[in-house]
């Protein structure tokens, strides 16, 4: 497939609608949980999250100065010199928005100055016979990443067990995250697998549909009990906890049952180009 614009421009032109616009499903959110908060210091909390998202957008300036770690997941087709074009993307991404260098390495602490290094930026594949190429970013700050949790629970602690999990992990994290938040939720498959689909899940627009009905049903629970635990935005009370969860799962080992949290705090930056012969079209979200 002949592209029509370099990747390393759509790149660019990724990283920085994720950096600079929130997204509408998020914009959209927080505008409905100001008019339903009644706590002084969530409504203020609240009113400067969209006032920074506003000034952001209007400025063409990333709304908050970590601006994350590049995560891209690519679908459809592509050839192995896609790797190369995104980390070119990225280099120039970090000087021309500008973005945070980020990256350094984990034992040194050297900072490689232009958010690449081994193993970063971070890609994952996904090849499929469609006729285009799919690139998703999801920049994600440390205050959010770093409350990631894994657990490897008893399969006899069933659903119940799940839900105490994810929202034990939420509440521990407090207000580290930035809350209100969207909850990422991996179930089954392998501890790494688990840990992705977690992540992978944040991508999803908060009003998308959980297409099982099991897990839709679930999301709508923790939502629930996260939203009714007092924690509010950023951990300063209130009943804006959480705006989403997203669940995904895949089959695991019959003696297993695994589950993780990936928290995207309420900069869940995230933008997609879907790349055909005749153009490239842009989002801010996608469902894997
Ligand atoms: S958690 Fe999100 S909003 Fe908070 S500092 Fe990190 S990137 Fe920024």
């Amino acid at each position: 497939m002949r592209l029509p614009e370099p990747v390393e421009d759509v790149v660019v032109n990724l990283l920085r609608l994720a950096n600079t616009k929130l997204p509408t499903d998020i914009g959209w959110a927080l505008e409905a949980a100001a008019g339903w908060e009644t706590g002084e210091i969530a409504g203020i909390q609240l009113g400067a999250i969209m006032e920074n998202a506003k000034k952001a957008e209007h400025l063409g300036l990333p709304m908050c100065q970590d601006t994350g770690i590049p995560v891209f997941y690519v679908r459809g087709r592509f050839d192995s010199s896609i790797a190369k074009d995104i980390a070119k993307g990225v280099e120039r991404a970090t000087e021309s928005i500008p973005l945070r260098p980020n990256a350094v390495d984990p034992l040194t602490r050297v900072n490689s100055g232009n958010n690449l290094g081994p193993g970063m930026p971070i890609i994952h594949y996904m090849p499929t016979d469609d006729e285009f190429t799919e690139i998703s970013v999801l920049p994600k700050g440390a205050g959010s990443e770093n409350m990631t949790r894994l657990a490897m629970l008893n399969p006899s602690d069933g659903i119940e067990g799940v839900k105490r999990f994810v929202v034990g992990a939420v509440l521990d994290a407090g207000g580290r995250p930035c809350p209100p938040t969207i909850v990422g939720v991996g179930i089954g498959g392998t501890s790494d697998r688990c840990v992705e689909m977690a992540k992978e899940a944040l991508l999803a627009p908060i009003d998308s549909e959980n297409p099982d009905p099991d897990l839709a049903r679930l999301e709508e629970e923790l939502f629930m009990d996260l939203n009714s635990s007092g924690l509010g935005p950023m951990g300063l009370g209130g009943s804006t906890t959480s705006f989403a969860v997203k669940i995904r799962k895949a089959y695991c080992h019959t003696a297993s049952l695994p589950v993780a949290v990936n928290i995207g705090c309420w900069a869940t930056r995230r933008a997609t180009a879907r790349i055909t012969e005749s153009g490239v079209e842009y989002a801010q979200g996608a469902v894997l």
